[in-house]
């Protein structure tokens, strides 16, 4: 399952990334040839805070069984000014209309927050990220604080794509061997998903990332027999990583003001979460072939053909 090449002894899979790093001084002994073997990372690309939550927490954390070091990058800054407008709305929207949800608030919120999406909601979606990102026991994030803003058409698009491609390039340059994991954006919803697998696939193709993968995030939107449809491999997630991958979840319910958490994730897609929460599966696949349709783009993609 784990597609790296690196296979050192179990007694390794006991060592923190700091026990890591101060093996790597070591000039002889037991731990030296092990030290220069240190695998190159596995760099998982969540789009927004909740995405790693979602659909690639079971595999970080099946890199991490495998002693890889995981970094888990933020690629956009997540704003959203909906989600800021229905966390004033009272009682909260979860609980009323046709689609219940418990809200972690009690059903009222109590904030009066700006309607930017901005000044509030990207801390505090943030602060959730950074709980999830604990639990996961990453051993690096890099937050990238794009502006998301591939809408508007197809320039808006293209400009967001040549961003982000710009951005991971250089962490591709700066952690050469590092295989690189993404959502499989060409089956997502939004343009965002869509514009980060453009700029990975357009980067594979030109020979500046290897070893790419993309985990079907928004796969438990799908009716559970048609989640793996095209897919390369389904992970089976074990259920003590199943546990933690819950735990990530939870981080995107909590309601914990003094700590900035306000059930975001949740209040944004609560049924996302919840199918997640209840599928212990991720549905990975490789690179997709030249055909397929990108965001606001209906052609082929012109530099594939
Ligand atoms: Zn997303
Ligand atoms: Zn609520």
């Amino acid at each position: 399952m784990v597609e790296n090449g690196y296979a050192g002894p179990s007694r390794r899979q006991v060592l923190t990334a700091g026990a890591l790093a101060g093996a790597t001084v070591l000039s002889s002994g037991m731990w030296a040839t092990e030290a220069s073997a240190a695998a190159p990372p596995a760099i998982f690309y969540s789009p927004h805070q909740d995405d790693e939550a979602l659909g690639l927490a079971g595999a970080i954390l099946e890199h991490k069984a495998a002693s890889r070091p995981v970094y888990l990058v933020l690629v956009t800054r997540g704003e959203n000014d909906g989600l800021a407008k229905l966390m004033n709305t009272d009682p909260c929207p979860l609980t009323t209309g046709s689609d219940r949800h418990p809200c972690a608030a009690g059903g009222h919120h109590g904030v009066n927050w700006p309607t930017d999406g901005s000044s509030k909601i990207v801390p505090c979606r943030t602060a959730e990220f950074m709980a999830s990102a604990a639990t996961l026991g990453v051993d690096k994030v890099i937050n990238l604080k794009i502006v998301d803003s591939p809408y508007g058409g197809p320039d808006a698009f293209a400009r967001f794509v040549a961003t982000v491609k710009s951005k991971i390039a250089s962490i591709a340059r700066q952690y050469p061997g590092a295989s690189h994991k993404f959502t499989a954006g060409w089956l997502e919803i939004t343009d965002t998903h869509k514009a980060i697998a453009d700029a990975a696939v357009q980067l594979a193709r030109e020979g500046k990332l290897t070893d790419v993968r993309f985990n079907f995030v928004y796969a438990y939107d799908q009716p559970l027999g048609s989640r793996a449809n095209g897919a390369a491999y389904v992970l089976d997630i074990p259920a003590a990583h199943m546990a933690t991958k819950r735990n990530a979840i939870y981080c995107y319910n909590t309601w914990a003001p003094s700590r900035n958490l306000y059930a975001l994730g949740y209040h944004s897609v609560p049924n996302k979460l919840e199918s997640a929460h209840n599928d212990p599966h991720e549905y990975v696949f490789t690179l997709p072939n030249n055909s397929y349709q990108f965001g606001s783009i209906t052609a082929p993609h012109p530099e594939w053909s």
